[in-house]
């Protein structure tokens, strides 16, 4: 596996490949990989004929008073994964690369996405589109993997693809958990051995309520249970019961589909 950190060489050696005839699939992502991040990476690689991993903390979908500074990163062991996934390409560029001289005068805003991790996190997915719709750009990906884990963003990156024109399509990848029902992030490593346990509660949450006449009120009692953990939303959508809570300091996001 070849890992860049210019944007220019990753657009180089995409455009060659596709211009020999192969299919290019990109997972965007920030780092720190673990099992979640592997499978899409796996996806990828069977459906695509050449695999490319991004490794970006993005600042732009960071508020003030969020994790950016303390956000993990180890890009030794990133790269260990992504090879071991089957990527060929892993591209982790500075942020000076991504966004020259600062905070971008372009920026994509993504309307209707002010309620829950929109409303807790304002800005976030104007961030999170204005990154991936440059590294789409960037790439040029026939495919682009995403996880259902963070299924609002799911939800814009196909709304920007969309509305953007990107020939790209999206595909939505189930969530990887651990054996106690918790889904793998990032953010996991940041929890002290208790919180890691008490972590446990947005999926007993996410479970209990699934099936129940009111669910919102299911999950928010059973958060209310775990002394660690303060609730930031439980709520239906759709087909889909979604959850953030704050475990001490680490705020995680879950969610399922009703009826699973
Ligand atoms: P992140 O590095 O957290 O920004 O995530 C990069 C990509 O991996 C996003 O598309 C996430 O939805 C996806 N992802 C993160 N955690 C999981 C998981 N537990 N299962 C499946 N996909 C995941």
């Amino acid at each position: 596996m070849r890992v860049l950190d210019r944007g220019d060489q990753l657009r180089k050696e995409l455009d060659a490949a596709r211009a020999a005839g192969r299919t290019v699939g990109l997972v965007p992502t920030m780092g720190a990989l673990h099992q979640g991040h592997a499978s899409l990476i796996r996806r990828s690689a069977r459906e695509c004929d050449l695999t490319a991993v991004t490794v970006f903390v993005n600042p732009l979908q960071f508020g003030p008073s969020e994790d950016l500074d303390s956000y993990p990163a180890d890009l030794a062991s990133d790269i260990s994964v992504a090879t071991a996934a089957g990527a060929a390409l892993l591209f982790a560029p500075p942020v000076d690369d991504m966004y020259p001289g600062g905070r971008p005068g372009v920026t994509v805003h993504v309307a209707g996405v002010d309620m829950l991790e929109g409303a807790s996190r304002p800005g976030h997915f104007d961030g999170v589109a204005t990154v991936v719709a440059k590294l789409f750009n960037l790439a040029g990906p026939c495919r682009a993997y995403f996880g259902e884990k963070d299924w609002q963003q799911l939800g814009v990156v196909r709304r920007l693809a969309v509305d953007l024109s990107f020939p790209v399509e999206v595909v939505g990848c189930p969530t990887v958990r651990e054996p106690d029902g918790l889904a793998c992030s990032s953010r996991n490593g940041k929890l002290s051995p208790t919180e890691r346990e008490a972590a446990t509660v947005l999926y007993r949450a996410l479970t209990a309520a699934a099936g129940e006449p009111d669910p919102r009120r299911r999950m928010a009692e059973v958060v209310a249970g775990e002394p660690l953990a303060t609730l930031d939303y439980a709520e239906v959508v759709e087909d889909r019961l979604l959850i953030a809570a704050r475990i001490g300091g680490v705020r995680l996001i879950d969610n399922m589909r009703v009826g699973v």
